[in-house]
């Protein structure tokens, strides 16, 4: 389990750019997804010796009608999801009315919150932060988020006191690169007692908003006599890991809408819960989004899938409750599907009926497709020879008179698949460009449902 960090402040302090930082090694695949922003944003960030979840919220501005009204709502809900709060002010302006609201509203709530002063480059900023003490949330934190400067003194003092409850947090020493190491971190601590799962097992976690069938899609999976369940307990606050096999592929089902754990057929169905969603995603291999049909595409499907590709996780597509529709709803849905998720064309896509069991068996086959691409490994001289005719096909563009020099290409990691490129002037490629390789190299090494990222080095 890792920490959530949610970073609240009025708009312009500088969160978006906190957050970009955060997730930075992501990057590259974030800008390659458009159209995914939304009023909350969840990243998968990695940052110095610490992993953790992050939140960006839009900002409370002050006009608000009180800190209960709409525009502020998101800002409380992602200070009720966190484990810690950064509340980001701007060492510029000074203490507004706004941050007075905001941090009252920080003072009487429980959560570890911390000042931090944003854009102290360029001025004074000992004197600039004093007044921020006013707020009495303790000590201001100086930062300058655009230039990178005390992030890692802020995650030091504010997230090292969560290390003894999220041990998984820190960053293990030694970058394990090896292509063992794909599903062998599939143990979970439950009562001191750590259950080892087959490494071989793929991890699918079944995500989606509420009442979109989970559930239901859940029992399906393990009803289906093919299937052999090994009960494993769990605690309210995590998903279950359900170990099945099928077709004599070991998986381990992440379920977080809490099937196994209800006894009784009427006992309540737990609260949907985002963070709980958001950690079964980190700790997956295959990411199987259902969306309800009925519902069409929603921002909170976005989200999700935004997360699960920002996380590199791989993902299929599950559109359920497709029984009992006629074609004209059906063909309106579809038109939604290619108008909002055609960025994402590279995942399968599939038409099912959780309750009626139409058309689950295939999703397993994307599944396992989509794990086997993500963990393929691939030599340097098939993706070199791949750089070569993406060139041949399409040169590098000219920058300052001078083409753009793409070398060689080698693998960088697995699950997600890394391609690292080296060559010269490579900082000053396009976005245009770099999109065009991703896709040549996706379709060049038919790499369905995976994330692929892109990572340039400069050669000397
Ligand atoms: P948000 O609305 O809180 O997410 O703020 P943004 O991250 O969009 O930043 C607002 C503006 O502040 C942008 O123009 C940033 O370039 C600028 N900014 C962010 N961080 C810094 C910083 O450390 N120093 C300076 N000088 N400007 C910054
Ligand atoms: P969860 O909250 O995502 O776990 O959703 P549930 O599995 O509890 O399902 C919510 C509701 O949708 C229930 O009433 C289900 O019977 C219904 N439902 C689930 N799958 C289907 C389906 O494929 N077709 C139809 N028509 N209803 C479904």
């Amino acid at each position: 389990m890792i920490p959530v960090v949610a970073l609240v402040g009025r708009p312009n302090v500088g969160k978006s750019t906190l957050f970009n930082r955060f997730t930075r090694t992501r990057d590259a695949l974030v800008a390659n997804f458009p159209g995914l922003t939304r009023d909350r944003q969840y990243g998968s960030a990695e940052y110095g010796e610490y992993q953790f979840i992050v939140i960006d919220t839009g900002g409370i501005t002050g006009d608000e009608q009180g800190i209960d009204s709409k525009m502020a709502e998101q800002s409380l809900q992602a200070i009720e999801e966190a484990d810690v709060v950064m509340f980001i002010v701007d060492a510029r302006e000074g203490v507004t009315a706004a941050d007075q609201m905001l941090a009252e509203h920080l003072r009487r709530n429980s959560k570890p919150a911390y000042v931090v002063a944003n854009k102290t480059d360029g001025i004074d900023a000992d004197s600039a932060i004093a007044e921020f003490y006013s707020l009495a949330l303790g000590p201001v934190y100086k930062i300058a988020a655009a230039h990178g400067r005390g992030i890692n003194g802020l995650l030091q003092e504010t997230l090292s006191p969560l290390v003894e409850e999220f041990p998984e947090m820190r960053i293990a020493q030694e970058e394990d690169e090896s292509d063992e190491n794909v599903a062998t971190d599939s143990t979970l601590e439950e009562n001191d007692e750590e259950i080892q799962l087959d490494p071989k097992a793929i991890k699918l976690a079944i995500v989606g908003r509420p009442n979109v069938g989970k559930s239901t899609l859940t029992n399906r999976i393990l009803g289906e006599d093919r299937v052999i369940v090994y009960d494993m307990p769990g605690t309210t606050r995590d998903s279950i890991y359900i170990p099945m096999q099928r077709d004599d592929q070991p998986y381990v089902l992440i379920d977080t809408a809490g099937v196994r754990r209800r006894r009784k057929i009427n006992e309540t169905v737990e609260k949907f819960s985002v963070i709980k969603t958001l950690k079964a995603i980190e700790d997956a291999n295959v990411v199987l989004i259902v969306i309800d049909a009925r519902e069409g595409i929603s921002d909170q499907d976005l989200s999700l899938l935004g997360f699960t590709l920002n996380a590199g996780r791989s993902v299929v597509l599950a559109v359920n409750k497709w029984d009992g529709l006629d074609t004209y709803v059906k063909d309106r849905i579809k038109s939604e599907i290619d108008r909002r998720l055609g960025f994402i064309d590279f995942a399968r896509l599939h038409f099912i009926s959780a309750l009626h069991g139409t058309g689950v068996g295939h999703l397993f086959e994307s599944v396992t497709e989509a794990y086997e691409s993500a963990t393929r490994k691939v030599t340097t001289s098939l993706l070199t020879r791949i750089l070569d005719s993406a060139k041949y096909e399409h040169q590098p563009p000219l920058v300052r008179g001078r083409r753009v020099k793409l070398k060689y290409a080698h693998a960088g990691g697995h699950n997600p698949p890394i391609i690292v490129i080296h060559g010269n002037q490579v900082n000053d490629l396009p976005d245009s460009y770099k999109r065009y390789l991703m896709n040549y190299f996706r379709k060049s090494l038919d790499m369905m449902g995976t994330p692929i990222r892109i990572e340039f080095k400069e050669s000397s």
